[in-house]
């Protein structure tokens, strides 16, 4: 592979960071570039922070979230403001979808696609924002009881790099209906088109200090929002590992804390399933995205009855996936996000090639000369212990696996440490009710893999994290409860 090399100047771009309304340099003045992994070449540089940054972008969130005008914002002008940044999305849609994919790498037609339900996430969230009900709780004749939801307060945000703007808009659009502030960090490969949204924050009306956003490293960057005194809760999309490190960094200040961390997903095919859809849905579940995707269909479990048969025709489609330039309209698969990616998943090409068999794929493709591309590719006759069918790769990696009968199958599909989706293909209603309801998951498909709507609830079980993003339950986890006691009795207490 080639050395990575700079993009014509003329388009290069140099972001900052935004804090507290205005565009600032780190302290340091410090730059890392961001890449194109189609082309291996920089697009642009992004100011890079450190624990300094990261607290002025706190100490911006904490004012505004304590005094300034946000507090005093109704819940019906935060409705408004969600809606307007809706709005400039859906008029900068085709300039977004651009972006993401010349940054992610995700094919432009998927890129497309995300920014609709960016713009949508924030249109639902505007609705909700007047929706924030309280309570109030049957207690005796002589008092009144409120339950009262109020603000968490300063919400910091990590995201990873395979959504950029959509994880962005899930984390923000909720925050800011439940009347939190923000600290946003990109992930350090995809920050663009967060940033490039920032760039309207002002014109739809967000006091400056309600939405920072800060660029940089997990460890330099990441780790200082997750410890900072004044963040009262960190929201974070990314790897098991990474998550289980912000559960002991916040413990020190007993944040609140939610965590999607992916998964193993298994999509499990019975031999009565509708064959075509079956096929797609098996290479859909597992190749949108380049397979960069959380909830993934990595573990193809497939009943013994049709196996052979299923294998090769999952072959025979896969062959006709097209890779490409993400900017071509034709591409189904594009380059993996960055060169540590690519090599990630090249490694577990040559752990797969001698745990399984291999039906397709193995490699980079020969026709591509440069970017972080990897053929799609399919592992059979895969045990359920080897790593490719334990270890989250994200990549275009599928294990085949095969079962006999429904006692199996859920057998195998529950024996990971992961519990964020699973999907089931069958045409038997009783059976299909029966392993969704055996299915130890945050997200249960039947006869699909991977729609995912802004109204329906999305998180794991297991190690995938805790908390739900999405829906009404999205914005809970940007809630506190006030009980509030009024006595109505006039009598002093009478103890003493
Ligand atoms: P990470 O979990 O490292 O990255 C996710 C986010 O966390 C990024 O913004 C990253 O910053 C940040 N981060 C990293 N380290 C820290 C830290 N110590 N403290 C605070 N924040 C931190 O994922 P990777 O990018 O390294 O990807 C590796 C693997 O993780 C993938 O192959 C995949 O298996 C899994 N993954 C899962 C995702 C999911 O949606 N479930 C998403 C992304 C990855 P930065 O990248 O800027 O350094």
């Amino acid at each position: 592979m080639q050395a990575p090399k700079l993009h014509r100047e003329s388009e290069m771009k140099r972001y900052r960071h935004y804090i507290n309304g205005k565009w600032v340099e780190s302290r340091g003045g410090a730059y890392f570039p961001v890449y194109d992994p189609s082309t291996e070449e920089i697009i642009a540089e992004v100011a890079e922070a450190d624990a300094h940054d990261v607290d002025a972008a706190v100490r911006a969130a904490r004012a505004a979230f304590d005094s300034g005008p946000w507090p005093q914002t109704t819940a019906q002008d935060r409705g408004r403001i969600l809606f307007k940044l809706a709005e400039k999305i859906r008029q900068n849609a085709a300039m977004l979808a651009e972006l993401e994919a010349r940054n992610s790498g995700k094919p432009i037609v998927e890129a497309e696609f995300d920014i609709g339900d960016v713009a949508t996430c924030f249109e639902y969230y505007g609705g909700l924002a007047t929706k924030i009900l309280g309570h109030v709780n049957p207690v005796p004749a002589n008092a009144l009881s409120l339950s009262l939801r109020e603000p968490v307060g300063v919400a910091g945000q990590i995201i990873p790099w395979n959504y950029p703007l959509l994880m962005a808009a899930w984390k923000l659009a909720p925050a800011l209906a439940a009347g939190c502030t923000c600290v946003l960090k990109p992930a350090e490969q995809t920050p663009l088109t967060a940033l490039e949204m920032a760039s309207w924050f002002e014109e739809v009306g967000l006091p400056p200090g309600v939405v920072n956003i800060v660029s940089g490293f997990g460890e330099t960057a990441g780790a200082p929002l997750v410890h900072h005194a004044d963040v009262d809760k960190i929201a974070f999309t990314g790897s098991a590992v990474v998550g289980k490190m912000i559960v002991k960094m916040a413990s020190d200040t007993l944040k609140r804390v939610t965590l999607e961390l992916g998964g193993k997903s298994p999509n499990i095919f019975f031999a009565e399933a509708d064959w075509e859809a079956a096929v797609d849905g098996a290479l859909f579940g597992v190749f949108i995205n380049q397979g960069e995707v959380c909830s993934a269909g990595s573990r193809i479990l497939v009943e013994k009855k049709i196996y052979s048969r299923f294998v090769e025709a999952m072959t025979e489609k896969a062959k006709r996936i097209r890779l490409g330039p993400p900017l071509e309209r034709e591409t189904k698969l594009g380059p993996l996000v960055r060169k540590g990616q690519y090599e990630r998943v090249s490694s577990y090409l040559e752990v797969g090639k001698r745990e399984a068999k291999l039906a397709i794929g193995g490699s980079r493709p020969k026709q591509i000369g440069r970017g972080y591309y990897v053929e799609p590719t399919i592992f059979y006759d895969v045990q359920n212990s080897a790593r490719i069918a334990r270890e989250e790769i994200f990549g275009p990696v599928a294990a085949v696996i095969p079962f006999d009968g429904e006692a199996e199958a859920i057998r195998i599909a529950n024996d990971t440490p992961y519990g964020l989706a699973a999907a089931v293909w069958t045409r038997d209603i009783y059976k299909a009710f029966r392993v969704v309801k055996s299915l130890r998951a945050g997200i249960v498909w039947v006869n699909h893999m991977q729609p995912t709507y802004v109204e329906a609830p999305w998180g794991g079980y297991k190690q995938s994290g805790f908390g739900r993003e999405l829906g009404p339950w999205g914005m809970e986890e940007y809630l506190e409860t006030k009980q509030v006691f009024v006595n109505l009795d006039e009598q002093p207490i009478g103890w003493y």
